[in-house]
């Protein structure tokens, strides 16, 4: 039960806020707290409906909707209006759903493939963000209910791999479900955390967790130093679980009860039963050899464990492969990993856990519950934030660099790909034109030199700045990246003060092959891009020059020669003629060929201007 306090001023009784911890997962959801006395975190099991609720969401012909297990039911006989897997969906456009749009049995829209995805029930469109609210709100009624307290704050876990739009739309989903969401945790920092890893400040190691649900894998790194979580690196596919297990299996009984597979998926009953048979074979395989069924007393399904291990090997080893890849980007061998840590119900099959404990040379972690450990550690991250732990920084990095765009549309970065965030950056600009009232700040995410190559994630104008001449402005651009990974950009005119910022909410999220993608990309166009840059910095100088000389000369006609005049405007001539060859060296030539005659001119004029100044000057 949750603790009592008296309120001194008052008198009132006040219970303490229970803060907790959530696993929102793919087909799973859970919710659990700190046990106030014993402190132990504890999955909250309402009503002896068992810790699990299944991420499904139905609407009834009534437009209610009822989430969790009684929703299930509906998968087979409702699917339009049954939606699952929403969190495959958040966050996302209808692009980044890849080839992958025909796995959901819902109406997902594609009316505007650059917006965000929405799913149509009936004649309403909801937004995943409301979908996964009502799967949270869910959660917070049993929480309440089985705690007896409101619970209002919340932890709440995402993918390593999930990136900033994801993130922030989890965030979203937390806030419409009435939550105020204190931080977005890692789902493996949570799983470590579960194990008691990482609790104390002293403590150094490396650890593997691997997370093998119903329909999606990860293998996640992390360096766990001075209480600070690092991700070192993440793997896997979003496309792959205990579900392709069961898939294995009903192939297998397809094969040997010669029935034709066409038939069997147009009969919803036969295809529903072998679904359920060869989840429930799976199960039982994990603790015995044999698994004796039939099908209304004809189709028989039986399967022993070790031709089941034959269908699941190809699948157990796409898994170990993710592995090598992952120890492969974190620099790192077997023998330096202190511990693998086992999340999701499907590392209860045997044969993972033995592929799993095998690739890394050591017995891996299952004592926790691998459906529970993730919101288990959620709820101790919750208490962390509550102040009743020694404070305990989770740290991640970001996986692209940040920046904005620059003159000629570079990619000047300011914050680098693989920052540990929280983090902070910030670059001082001006303008380039004289009497510029208003900067255009363009955000990007991404590794290439041209912000075009980029990802653009926000734009915005800061309006206001006074008129002066270019150059003389001075304006801040920072970025801040929150521990949840979210951007905040703000740029400040220090002179006015004028000020804008921007949370950067990005139109659409990326996947973690366009993540690779990007990350590839950008080494095979390094020396491209670099002759790029180094072009494009010329050509923005040479303009640069170019517009400065002709105001000064306009400005200044009357203290120049007509000589003087003269060659300056072919000099200038010049300089325009060479910035379409895209030969740096020729431009940059033009440029000191111009600046080496016009130098002498500034002085000139400055000297002028004293001497009128002093003429003008009343000397009593
Ligand atoms: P999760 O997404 O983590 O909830 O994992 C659910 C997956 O774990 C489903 O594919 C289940 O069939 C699978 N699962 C649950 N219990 C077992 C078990 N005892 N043996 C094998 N797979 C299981």
């Amino acid at each position: 039960m949750a603790k009592v306090a008296i309120n001194l001023s008052t008198g009132a009784l006040q219970q303490e806020e229970v803060i907790v911890g959530i696993d929102l997962g793919t087909t799973n959801s859970l919710v659990a707290y700190i046990h106030p006395e014993d402190r132990t975190p504890i999955a909250i099991n309402d009503q002896g409906q068992g810790t699990i609720v299944p991420s499904v969401v139905h609407f009834t012909q009534t437009g209610e909707t009822i989430v969790g297990t009684a929703a299930k039911d509906y998968l087979t006989t409702d699917p339009a209006n049954t939606i699952y897997s929403v969190k495959r969906l958040l966050g996302k456009s209808y692009n980044d759903l890849g080839g992958h749009q025909d796995y959901f049995g819902y109406k997902v829209i594609d009316d505007n493939s650059e917006g965000l995805v929405k799913v149509r029930v009936q004649d309403k469109f909801y937004s995943p963000i409301e979908l996964s609210a009502e799967i949270l709100k869910e959660l917070r009624e049993r929480a309440e209910h089985a705690l007896k307290t409101p619970v209002n704050r919340a932890v709440i876990t995402v993918p390593a791999y999930f990136n900033d739009s994801q993130r922030q739309a989890t965030r979203d989903a937390g806030k419409l479900a009435g939550l105020e969401v204190l931080r977005i945790v890692n789902e493996p920092t949570a799983a470590a955390l579960a194990y008691g890893i990482g609790l104390d400040p002293e403590e150094e190691k490396t650890v593997a967790v691997y997370d093998l649900g119903g329909g999606t894998f990860d293998i996640s790194i992390l360096s766990i130093h001075q209480g600070i979580f690092e991700v070192l690196s993440t793997n896997g596919d979003t496309y792959l679980g205990g579900d392709d297990f069961d898939r294995a299996i009903i192939n297998h009984w397809i094969q040997n009860n010669e029935l034709i597979a066409d038939t069997v998926n147009q009969d919803k009953h036969l295809s529903q039963e072998l679904r359920l048979k060869a989840e429930e074979a799976k199960k039982t395989l994990s603790s015995q050899q044999v698994y004796a069924g039939t099908i209304d007393g004809k189709i028989d399904c039986h399967l022993e464990r070790h031709t089941f291990e034959t269908l699941i090997a190809p699948i157990v080893a796409r898994t170990i492969e993710s592995c090598r890849m992952a120890m492969a980007d974190a620099k790192l061998q077997p023998e330096q990993i202190a511990a693998v840590i086992m999340v999701g119900g499907s590392t209860r099959v045997p044969m993972v856990y033995e592929a799993v404990s095998t690739f890394f040379g050591k017995q891996a972690n299952n004592s926790l519950n691998p459906d529970e450990v993730v919101a288990l550690g959620a709820a101790i991250q919750a208490d962390i934030l509550a102040g009743n732990r020694k404070d305990i920084l989770l740290l991640d990095v970001t996986p692209l660099t940040l920046g904005i765009e620059t003159m000629g549309g570079l990619m000047d970065s300011i914050i680098p790909r693989n920052s540990k965030v929280p983090t902070k950056a910030g670059r001082q600009y001006t303008t380039s034109i004289d009497g510029q009232v208003n900067m255009k700040i363009s955000v990007y995410q991404g590794e290439r030199d041209l912000v075009k190559e980029n990802r653009k994630l926000a734009e915005f104008d800061l309006k206001g700045i006074p008129a002066m001449p270019a150059g003389f402005p001075k304006v801040d651009v920072n970025f801040i990246l929150n521990a949840d990974g979210i951007l905040k950009v703000e740029a400040i005119e220090l002179r006015s003060g004028t000020r804008q910022e921007v949370e950067v909410k990005p139109q659409y999220g990326l996947t973690d092959a366009q993540v690779e993608q990007m990350l590839l990309d950008s080494i095979t166009h390094a020396r491209e891009d670099v002759s790029t840059r180094m072009v494009i910095e010329a050509r923005t100088t040479a303009e640069q020059m170019i517009y400065q000389v002709e105001r000064f000369v306009e400005k200044n006609r009357e203290h120049l020669t007509p000589d003087e005049i003269a060659l300056t405007t072919a000099n200038v001539q010049r300089l325009k003629e060479v910035l379409g060859t895209g030969d740096k060296d020729t431009i940059l030539k033009a440029v000191d060929i111009l600046e080496e005659q016009t130098s002498p001119f500034a002085e000139r004029i400055m000297q002028i201007s004293i001497k009128q100044a002093m003429a003008g000057k009343k000397i009593e």
